[in-house]
C-alpha cells in the first residue's frame, strides 16, 4: 500500500508541455514555445565566472544546510536596503531553486484538519503541496475586472478557527497581476484579529515590475514575525537550472524548515551558492536591462493578443506572463492548449493548469524574441478564426 496522500499530489503542466514540445521539435516541428516560465536569457557572466571560480577554488563539499554564512547575509542585506527590513540571517534559508520553500511551508502549516487559503489561478504547486500535505485548499478568486490583484476582503472572508496559513503571490503567476499595497496593507490591517494565523509571500518576480517599484510583505511590522517569504535567484537573474532559492521563515518555525530540508536535501549545491552571492552583490544592470526587455515583450504580446478577434488581454503589471481571455471563442482552454501546440507549434499553457479559475484563459510566456512572440500572435489568429 502506498502512501494514501500520493492521491492529492498534482503536477506543474509547464514540465509536460515543454516535453512534448521537446518530442516535436526533434520530430523535426518548429515550436514557439511560450510555454515555460523561464528567463530566454542567459545567466549574465559574471555571476557564471563566480561559478566556475567557485569549484576551481574547491567547492565540492556538503555546506551549512541553512546556506553559506555570505549568501545568507547578502540576502539580509539586500532585503534591508530595499525594503528597509530584513529579519536576521537566522531565519533565513537557502534552497534548491524557491520550489522547495512552498513544500516545506505545506509539510509545517499542512495536515489533516488545518485549513490553508491560497489563490485560485495560481502556481499549481500550491494546491498539490497542501493538499498532499492533508490540509484543505480553500481558494480565493483572482479576478480579471480587479487587474488579477487579490481582495483583501475576500481572503479575510474565508478564515475559519482552522486557518493556519494565507498564500500570496504578487507579482503573479500565470496572471503577471500585481496587488497594490493599499489591498495588501488592508489585509495586514485584518489579521490583526487572526494572530495565530501565518502569511506566506510568494515574491520570485519582485524585481520584475513594469510601472510601479517593487514591494514586499517586510514592509508591514505587524505581521513580520509571522510572515514567510519565498524568493531566489531563477528569475531576476535568469538562473532557473543552478536551483538556488530562498525562504525566510518565522522564528517559531525555522526550526523545522531546515529539518525538512535536511531530509529533502542536506545543502545546496556549494558553487551554486557562490554564484548566487555574485548575483546579489554584483552589479544589477543585468537585472534592469531584463526587466526593461519583459515590459517591451509584455506589451508587444498584450498589443498584439488584443488586435486578435475574440481574444482580450490586460497589461500584466509584471513578470513575465500574458493571461488573454478567450472565453469568446467556443473553445475550452485545454482543447485550444493542444492544438496550438500540435497544429500551429507554439507551446502555451491553459487557464486551468493553474486552478478551475483559469478555464476560459490561456497563459503565454514573454520570455522568446519579439519577432517570435509577433509569429506566435499570428497563429493564435489562424486558430481563433475556426472558433468564432
Ligand atoms: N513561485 C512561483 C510563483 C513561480 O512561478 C515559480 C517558478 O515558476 C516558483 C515559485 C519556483 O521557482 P524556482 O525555479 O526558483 O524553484
Amino acid at each position: 500500500m502506498l502512501n494514501r496522500n500520493l492521491v492529492n499530489l498534482s503536477t506543474e503542466t509547464a514540465f509536460s508541455v515543454l516535453d512534448k514540445a521537446s518530442k516535436l521539435q526533434k520530430s523535426g516541428k518548429t515550436i514557439i514555445n511560450l510555454g515555460i516560465g523561464q528567463p530566454d536569457f542567459s545567466t549574465p557572466e559574471h555571476i557564471v565566472e563566480a561559478g566556475v571560480r567557485a569549484l576551481r577554488d574547491g567547492a565540492h563539499g556538503y555546506s551549512p544546510s541553512l546556506g553559506i554564512i555570505p549568501l545568507r547575509e547578502a540576502v539580509n542585506e539586500d532585503l534591508s536596503e530595499r525594503y528597509g527590513f530584513c529579519p536576521p540571517i537566522s531565519r533565513i534559508q537557502i534552497t534548491p531553486g524557491g520550489k522547495p520553500i512552498i513544500f516545506i511551508a505545506a509539510m509545517i502549516y499542512g495536515g489533516k484538519g488545518n485549513e490553508i487559503i491560497l489563490p485560485n489561478p495560481s502556481f499549481p504547486i500550491y494546491e498539490s503541496a497542501v493538499a498532499y500535505s492533508g490540509a484543505k485548499p480553500i481558494f480565493y478568486k483572482l479576478r480579471e475586472s480587479k487587474g488579477f490583484s487579490f481582495d483583501a476582503d475576500e481572503i479575510l472572508s474565508k478564515i475559519t478557527n482552522r486557518t493556519t496559513l494565507i498564500m500570496l503571490n504578487t507579482p503573479h503567476n500565470p496572471t503577471g497581476g500585481v496587488t497594490p499595497p493599499s489591498e495588501i496593507k488592508k489585509l495586514t490591517e485584518g489579521l490583526a484579529e487572526y494572530p495565530n494565523i501565518t502569511v506566506f509571500s510568494d515574491e520570485i518576480y519582485d524585481r520584475l515590475v513594469f510601472d510601479t517599484p517593487p514591494h514586499s510583505l517586510l514592509c508591514y511590522p505587524e505581521i513580520r514575525d509571522r510572515l514567510i517569504i519565498l524568493n531566489g535567484w531563477s528569475k531576476t537573474y535568469a538562473m532557473t537550472g543552478w536551483r538556488v532559492g530562498f525562504g525566510i521563515w518565522p522564528e517559531s518555525t525555522i526550526e523545522f524548515a531546515d529539518k525538512l530540508g535536511i531530509n529533502y536535501h542536506s545543502c545546496v549545491n556549494t558553487a551554486a551558492q557562490y554564484a548566487a552571492l555574485t548575483a546579489t552583490t554584483g552589479e544589477q544592470t543585468c537585472v534592469e536591462n531584463m526587466r526593461i526587455a519583459f515590459r517591451r515583450r509584455a506589451r508587444l504580446i498584450t498589443k498584439n493578443l488584443n488586435k486578435i478577434r475574440g481574444i482580450e488581454c490586460q497589461m500584466p503589471g509584471g513578470a513575465f506572463y500574458a493571461f488573454p481571455n478567450i472565453s469568446k471563442l467556443d473553445i475550452s482552454s485545454e482543447i485550444l492548449q493542444a492544438q496550438l501546440l500540435e497544429e500551429y507549434g507554439v507551446a502555451a499553457l491553459a487557464g486551468t493548469a493553474f486552478g478551475t479559475y483559469g478555464e476560459g484563459f490561456i497563459r503565454f510566456s514573454s520570455a522568446n524574441s519579439d519577432i517570435l512572440i509577433q509569429e506566435a500572435c499570428d497563429k493564435l489568429e489562424q486558430l481563433c478564426h475556426n472558433y468564432m
